[in-house]
C-alpha cells in the first residue's frame, strides 16, 4: 500500500500520532509542521484513559512515566498565601492510569515516534488545497507543491485546514468566556508535588511545579474581543486584569511582563458538524474541543488512532473510513465536553460567594483526599 499518500498539517499530539499509526499501517505520511522546532509551551497536559493503552502500544510509555510531573494535589491560597482548601488531583505515586507531563515533552516523544517513519517538513504552512476526483494538490509557504490521497488537518484550534476546506473560524468557534495565558516562574517551589491557585472572582492565579520548571497560569472570566494573532492584546489583557490581584500576582506580571515565551489564548468551543469533506478530513482540536478544559491531549490521541483504523480498514474508500472515524470518536468526546463547565466553574469561580463555598465544601468532602472528580487541565 506505499503508493498511498497522506499529509498531515500540524506535528502536535494528534498530528504526531496519526502520522505514526497510517505510517505502521504502510502509508506514505508527511507532516507539515508551522513551528521552526523550538516548541514553546511545557504547560502540563495528562495523558489517560484509553490512551494510555495507545502510548503503551506506541512503546512511549515508559518514558512519558519518567517525564511525569508527578503533581498530585491541587492547594486553594488566599492573598496571603494560606492553604483554604485542597483536593488529590491524581493518586500519589500511581503512575499506571494516568501521567502529567509538559506538553512539548509529549509532543516531542510523539513526533520521535514518528519520525522513524514519516517526512516532517518544519517551518511551513498549506497555502492552498485543490481537490479532484484522483487526489489532492497542495500548496506550501515554502514547499513546492505535491499531490496526496488524503489530507489530515491536525493544525489545532485554529486550523489552517479547516478554514480551506470547511470554511472561516467563526463558524466553528464560540468563545468559552475565558482566556488562559502561561509563562515560566522565576521561583523555587517548596513542595514539587502541589500545584497552589488564588482566586478573586472570575480569575485565578496558580503555580504549577511542573518537574522543576515552574510555571504561572492566568485563567480568568471575560468577554473580549480578541484575535489570537496578535500576541501584544494577550499581553494587555492578562496585565488589566490582574492589576489589583494579591497573593504572587506582583512576581508573576513581572515574570509575564519580561517573557519572550508566553502562551496566551481565549478558550473556545470548535464544533464542526462534518469533520471531512472529500478527501480532507479533520482531527483533534481542530475537529472539536473546548480547549483547556476538554482533556485535549488524550483525546487527540485516542482520536489518531481511531482515525488511522478506520483509514486503514477502509483503503479504498475515504468516505466511510472518515464516516467511521467521527461516529466512534464522536461517542468517546462527548462526556468529555460535559465536564468542562463543572472544572471553570470549581476553577475560577464568578464571585467571591463562589470561592468560599467552593472551599467549604472541599473542606467538608469525605473523598476530598481521596482521587477527585473533576479532572484538572492544563496549567494548573
Ligand atoms: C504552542 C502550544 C501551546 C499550547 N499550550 C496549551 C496549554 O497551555 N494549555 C492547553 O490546554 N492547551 C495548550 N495547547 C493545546 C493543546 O496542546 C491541545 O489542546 C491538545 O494537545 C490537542 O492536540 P492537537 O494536536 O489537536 O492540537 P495542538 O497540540 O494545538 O497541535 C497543533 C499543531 O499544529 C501546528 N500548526 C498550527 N497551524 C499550522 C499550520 N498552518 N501549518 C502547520 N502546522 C500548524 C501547531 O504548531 C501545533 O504543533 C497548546 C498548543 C500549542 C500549539
Amino acid at each position: 500500500m506505499t503508493d498511498r499518500s497522506v499529509l498531515v498539517s500540524g506535528g502536535g499530539v494528534a498530528g504526531a500520532t496519526v502520522a505514526y499509526w497510517l505510517a505502521r499501517a504502510g502509508w506514505s505520511v508527511t507532516i507539515v509542521e508551522r513551528a521552526d522546532g523550538t516548541r514553546s509551551s511545557g504547560n502540563p497536559v495528562d495523558v489517560r484513559g484509553e490512551a494510555v493503552a495507545i502510548a503503551r502500544q506506541m512503546g512511549i510509555w515508559p518514558r512519558l512515566e519518567e517525564a511525569a510531573t508527578g503533581v498530585n494535589r491541587l492547594t486553594f491560597v488566599d492573598a496571603d498565601g494560606r492553604p483554604r482548601a485542597s483536593i488529590r488531583t491524581h493518586k500519589p505515586g500511581d503512575h499506571h492510569e494516568e501521567v502529567e507531563l509538559a506538553r512539548n515533552e509529549l509532543v516531542d516523544l510523539l513526533l520521535d515516534k514518528a519520525r522513524e517513519s514519516t517526512l516532517i517538513i518544519p517551518h511551513d504552512s498549506i497555502t492552498v488545497l485543490h481537490e479532484d476526483s484522483g487526489g489532492i494538490d497542495v500548496e506550501f509557504e515554502r514547499t513546492p507543491s505535491r499531490r496526496f490521497d488524503l489530507m489530515i488537518g491536525a493544525d489545532g484550534v485554529h486550523s489552517t485546514v479547516r478554514r480551506l476546506a470547511f470554511g472561516p473560524e467563526e463558524h466553528f468557534s464560540r468563545p468559552f468566556g475565558m482566556f488562559v495565558g502561561t509563562v515560566q516562574a522565576p521561583l523555587q517551589i517548596e513542595d514539587p508535588l502541589t500545584v497552589l491557585m488564588y482566586n478573586e472572582p472570575g480569575t485565578s492565579l496558580s503555580i504549577h511545579p511542573a518537574g522543576g520548571k515552574p510555571g504561572f497560569a492566568f485563567i480568568f472570566r471575560g468577554q473580549h474581543n480578541f484575535d489570537y494573532r496578535d500576541p501584544e492584546h494577550g499581553r494587555r489583557l492578562v496585565e488589566s486584569t490582574y492589576a489589583s490581584g494579591g497573593w504572587l500576582t506582583t512576581l508573576a506580571l513581572k515574570a509575564w511582563g519580561a517573557s519572550d515565551d508566553r502562551y496566551f489564548d481565549e478558550v473556545t468551543r470548535v464544533d464542526v458538524p462534518q469533520w471531512s469533506a472529500g478527501r480532507v478530513v479533520l482531527l483533534g482540536d481542530a475537529a472539536s474541543c473546548i480547549s483547556l478544559f476538554g482533556d485535549g491531549s488524550s483525546s487527540a490521541i485516542v482520536g489518531a488512532q481511531t482515525l488511522a483504523d478506520a483509514i486503514t480498514a477502509y483503503p479504498d474508500n475515504h468516505t466511510a473510513a472518515f464516516a467511521h472515524y467521527q461516529q466512534k470518536h464522536r461517542k468517546h468526546i462527548r462526556p468529555l465536553r460535559r465536564g468542562a463547565g463543572i472544572s471553570s466553574r470549581l476553577l475560577v469561580p464568578k464571585t467571591r460567594a463562589g470561592i468560599i463555598l467552593r472551599n467549604g465544601v472541599l473542606n467538608t468532602l469525605p473523598f476530598r483526599n481521596k482521587q477527585q472528580t473533576v479532572p484538572p487541565s492544563s496549567g494548573t
